[in-house]
């Protein structure tokens, strides 16, 4: 692969508005099911209301294979206030995330990398379709409101985010809704795209 293509693909994601974005190996994304069967419990809100979250997107041995067809994957994020993260306004900057992984996975998709393929953080539920009572394509009797831009979870594929962190270079703290944001006050959202 060209690393100009690399580098356009990664200025790309900071035009879009990435506080970072790197190249990694895709066999160095740590997949393991604990984080997967974390969803369910304890239960996320959003656990079993999209496509792209257990128990419907595909389970994290599946995802491995998967991985292991690829070389290159691109980590990028979003620095947050942890104020935000933990109010309505994770839903726009989780929407940004996942309208900039579509968006580099096309771009790859145009330049030769026909298998690229983008994942971001959150519930597509939760982020595109809030307002709905059921998503569409779980119903049977729709296609999805948001085909272009909305991607599976990252953590409900099983991706281990802190062992990402420590091999992109990003320092990350734990957040939950116990957490004060006077001790930890920023943190991020994340996003996936493998090249291939
Ligand atoms: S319609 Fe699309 S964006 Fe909305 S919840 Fe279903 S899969 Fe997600």
């Amino acid at each position: 692969m060209a690393e100009d293509s690399l580098n356009d693909l990664t200025q790309r994601l900071i035009e879009l508005g990435a506080s970072d974005a790197r190249f990694i190996a895709a066999h160095s994304i740590v997949v393991e099911d604990r984080f997967a069967e974390m969803c369910a419990s304890p239960q996320c809100p959003s656990y079993g209301l999209a496509p792209g979250c257990p128990p419907h997107v595909m389970k994290p041995g599946e995802f491995r294979a998967l991985l292991s067809q690829y070389k290159h994957a691109i980590a990028f994020k979003i620095d947050v206030p942890t104020a935000v993260l933990m109010s309505d306004g994770r839903r726009d900057v989780a929407k940004l995330i996942h309208e900039m992984s579509s968006t580099v996975a096309r771009l790859a998709k145009e330049n030769g990398f026909p298998k690229s393929d983008g994942f971001a953080a959150g519930s597509c539920k939760m982020i595109f379709c809030h307002d709905q009572a059921r998503c569409a394509v779980l119903d049977g009797d729709g296609e999805c409101l948001f085909p272009d831009i909305a991607r599976p979870s990252i953590s409900g594929l099983g991706v281990n985010f802190l062992e990402l962190c420590k091999v992109v270079g990003w320092k990350a703290d734990i957040i939950t809704s116990e957490t004060d944001p006077e001790d930890v006050p920023m943190g991020m959202l994340a996003g996936l795209v493998l090249i291939g």
